[in-house]
């Protein structure tokens, strides 16, 4: 089969950027309790920023739009996306805010505790993402997730549907308030934890995940895919459910796998692929983030294709 694909396909990602403070400590703090930490790392991260930061990695033109807040850890955020090739003309620094945050607490027992503060997230507006008409309509994907107010998604979403340029919703956190948005959408791909929030149906078994699938479907969204951690991902494709399985890797650190499998997917259906081969392709690059410690681990496109011909 010959298949016509775009070397360097255009990605928009519309999203997220938060400053992760990871503190480990013995047991978590009790009310009113004050207890030494064993340490404390500061990594950038946000869904948005994560994904945009994987698909210039993959060898995308990746333009994000995100809002950052007027203080050291927006000007760290936006030195980060400009070191990893993500172009920030669409990142705007709004006066007065703070750069969100994520504040995780992680204990010996692995249980944590976080708290999210928006921040300049929640001062993304419909009207920044307006502005960022043109680079929406000339893109070949636009990924959104859940961490912007709705409202901001939503116009994005509008704007790309307009242009009928393709779009993928990672419907994370998960936000029931979110269906309203999947007759815009042409790909949904919640985890598993999402799509039993956002259809009701706890995919335990093929038929249920099937039917979840479905059930996105009849919710307006053109196509539904589930990530399903170490058993991979599935999707319908012409009716027929299709497992993508996970690849056999030792796992060191699954944080922000579907943020990398979203990008890489993006990456792909982009590039002109079929969703088949862009879930063959997403898994790779997602495995190879799980297999690594650090949390800017999303893999080259080389790297990938190395994996995948092994
Ligand atoms: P999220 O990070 O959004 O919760 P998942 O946990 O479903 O998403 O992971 C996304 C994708 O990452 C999976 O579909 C799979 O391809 C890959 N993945 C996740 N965990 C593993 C693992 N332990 N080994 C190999 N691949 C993994």
């Amino acid at each position: 089969m010959t298949i016509s694909s775009k070397a360097v396909p255009r990605i928009v990602v519309i999203g997220s950027v938060n400053t992760d403070i990871i503190l480990r400590v013995a047991a978590l703090p009790r009310p009113n309790e004050t207890i030494l930490g064993r340490g404390s790392e500061t990594v950038v991260g946000g869904k948005g920023l994560n994904q945009a930061v994987a698909a210039a990695r993959l060898g995308a033109e990746t333009h994000m739009v995100a809002a950052i807040g007027d203080d050291a850890h927006g000007d760290a955020a936006r030195a980060h996306l400009i070191a990893r090739g993500v172009d920030v003309a669409h990142v705007t620094t709004t006066a007065g805010t703070a750069t969100g945050t994520a504040h995780i607490l992680v204990a010996d027992d692995a249980s944590n505790s976080i708290v999210v503060t928006p921040g300049a997230n929640a001062a993304l507006t419909p009207a920044m993402v307006e502005a960022a008409t043109a680079l929406i309509a000339g893109a070949d994907a636009v990924v959104v997730q859940l961490e912007v107010p709705l409202p901001t998604v939503q116009a994005a979403l509008e704007i790309a549907r307009r242009h009928t340029v393709r779009t993928i919703l990672n419907p994370a956190p998960s936000d029931r308030a979110a269906l309203a948005l999947f007759p815009l959408a042409d790909l949904v791909t919640p985890n598993e934890t999402e799509l039993a929030d956002l259809t009701g149906i706890d995919g335990s078994n093929d038929a249920a995940i099937h039917a979840a699938l479905n059930d996105l479907r009849q919710r307006g969204a053109r196509d539904g895919l589930v990530t399903l951690g170490p058993r991979g991902s599935a999707a319908l494709i012409g009716g027929m459910l299709v497992f993508q399985p996970a690849l056999r890797i030792a796992a060191v650190d699954t944080t922000g796998a579907g943020d990398v499998f979203n990008a890489a997917l993006a990456c792909e259906l982009a590039r002109g692929f079929p969703l088949l081969r862009a879930m063959e392709f997403a898994s790779a690059a997602a495995a190879l983030s799980v297999s690594r410690a650090s949390a800017d681990s999303a893999p080259t496109r080389s790297e990938v294709e190395t994996l995948l011909a092994r």
